[in-house]
């Protein structure tokens, strides 16, 4: 009764030949957790895993310590019977790990959990022998923990139990992961943002600032004048329209040339011919806050006043930058 009531179930989980979780729990669930190793020599824990009470080694039918277990160990048959194997705990040191295995095993044990003496480093238990007990490596806080705690002789209702776990150790990843994940996210905003105000830069560049836009030519459109439609909405121009003349003597509305020159590129939609043309226009695709004009060839503008040289300056490749041309 007492037993059921305050057995304690402190579970050495492994994973083969890697750092493996282990835990202490009682019947409410999970009260402490540790790190151990499985050992590279010994027989495999079984997948259910391997129950026992916690003894300390001691000296061949003694009671003097031996917690090293270099030398022979007191038999299991000197000790009570209580229903449960003995789980031998043996501090690291003075030997191999094999012989200490070796001595648990002619001793009659079946399970051993070896601690480290220096620190909680987790080593790997290696050796030339093959003894037949199943055995884990733990740390020395773990093995101290251990002792004070859950020996036999200390708490009886103490059932330790060695479970393999063959899940991922995930903490020992999981930093790692998200480190690495970070620096990819990272790398790929920084790219983001870089490629963002270069894109900005080189629009900015081609775009026409207001300053220089007063500088080019208004008319105020009345049928004497030689233009006649607009290439950009394509209306007639009528009495009272405010057009803007290019250099070129290319004319539009205002309100439709203004905003492709401010907005999308210094030049002009119909023959490509910068605004300025001693300035360098930079290669840009047309922003897409302004819609490239629609150009028509029955744009009727007085032939002798249609630019035939186009500006040496301009260097966009025509399929890429070119406003739409509608051939009727
Ligand atoms: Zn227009
Ligand atoms: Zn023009």
């Amino acid at each position: 009764m007492i037993l059921s009531i305050f057995t304690l179930l402190v579970s050495i989980v492994a994973i083969d030949g890697a750092v493996i979780g282990s835990r202490i729990q009682d019947q409410t669930g999970i009260v402490q957790t540790f790190l151990s190793y499985k050992s590279s020599i010994g027989l495999p824990l079984s997948r259910k895993g391997e129950e026992g009470l916690l003894v300390l080694s001691r000296k061949w039918n003694s009671s003097e310590p031996n917690e090293f277990a270099c030398d022979p160990v007191t038999p299991v048959r000197s000790r009570v019977i209580s229903g449960y194997p003995w789980v031998l705990l043996i501090r690291r040191g003075y030997c191999e790990f094999a012989e200490k295995l070796i001595n648990a095993e002619k001793a009659g044990y079946e399970l051993v959990i070896v601690y480290n003496d220096q620190d909680d480093r987790l080593i790997p238990m290696n050796g030339d022998a093959d003894p037949e007990v199943k055995a884990v490596f733990v740390g020395l806080s773990t093995g101290e923990t251990l002792k004070s705690n859950y020996l036999y002789s200390v708490n009886p209702s103490a059932l330790v139990t060695l479970t393999p776990y063959y899940t991922l150790p995930w903490h020992m990843y999981i930093v790692p992961f998200l480190i690495v994940i970070s620096i990819c996210f990272l790398l790929m905003f920084i790219f983001l943002v870089i490629k963002k105000v270069r894109r900005y830069q080189r629009r900015r560049r081609a775009r026409l600032p207001a300053s220089k836009l007063k500088k080019l030519k208004i008319l105020i459109y009345s049928e004497v004048d030689e233009y006649d439609m607009c290439a950009i909405c394509l209306d007639d121009f009528e009495d009272g329209d405010k057009l803007r003349i290019l250099p070129c003597n290319h004319g539009f509305h205002s309100h439709c040339i203004d905003p492709w020159l401010t907005k999308s590129r210094r030049v002009c939609p119909c023959c490509k011919q910068a605004v300025f043309p001693d300035e360098k226009v930079p290669v840009t695709p047309p922003s897409p806050e302004v819609p490239a004009p629609l150009l028509s060839s029955s744009n009727s503008y007085d032939s002798s006043s249609e630019p035939h040289n186009l500006a040496p300056n301009i260097t966009d490749s025509p399929d890429e930058h070119t406003p739409l041309v509608r051939h009727v």
